[in-house]
């Protein structure tokens, strides 16, 4: 018998519980940093612009601007690309009472954010009606966020991953897009490895 009480684990597809070593997987997942790169471009006139790559944030500002303008840049950015990437933008709680309103599903007694889950997207524990969402998933659209707590929230009206089970989760309607989200998100700095991964295995 199996003593794996979060039976529903949403995992990464293409890794089962019975993966232990999830360093390789869980270092370039690190959102909550970033280093910062500054470059003073001429053909930028008036803004400034940042882009976040592989845990780089690129910001670009104009060559007129002075260094005082520049750091004065380069920290609003920062702080902007560090309130995209936390948790703290994101209700849990309330978005998961929104949904299963909206798409007519279970309540959970309890959710929120675990940072050390990084095999997995999210787990429900059904004898306690928790469920805990990977902080991975904060740096990811809403709508994704949604299916996930969607997922789980299926998962506490039906166990395991049939044909049920998807029926409830197709409710919500860009289900299928969202699974699609995270195996692309799954297979992202991994290489090859993980690219075929199973449609189902979430
Ligand atoms: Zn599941």
């Amino acid at each position: 018998m199996s003593t794996n009480r979060n039976i529903n684990a949403l995992q990464l597809p293409g890794f089962g519980p019975e993966v232990t070593d999830t360093v390789k997987l869980s270092q370039p997942f690190e959102v909550q940093s970033f280093e910062v790169e500054v470059l003073r471009s001429k053909r930028r006139k008036s803004t400034v612009g940042a882009q976040l790559i592989g845990g780089v944030l690129h910001i670009t500002v104009p060559s007129w601007m002075s260094r005082a303008e520049e750091a004065e840049w380069v920290e609003k950015m920062s702080a902007s690309f560090r309130r995209q990437l936390s948790t703290d933008r994101i209700d849990l709680r309330a978005r998961a009472l929104a949904l299963s309103r909206r798409h007519d599903l279970p309540r959970p007694r309890e959710i929120r954010w675990d940072d050390a889950m990084k095999a997995l997207w999210a787990t429900c524990t059904l004898d306690t009606g928790a469920i805990r969402i990977s902080t991975r998933l904060a740096a990811f659209p809403n709508w994704v966020i949604d299916y996930v707590i969607v997922h789980e929230l299926c998962h506490m009206e039906v166990a395991g991953h049939g044909p049920d089970f998807w029926q409830l989760v197709n409710r919500y309607p860009r289900a299928e897009r969202a699974v699609g989200y995270l195996i692309a998100k799954s297979g992202e700095r991994d290489g090859d490895e993980f690219a075929d991964a199973d449609f189902n295995a979430c």
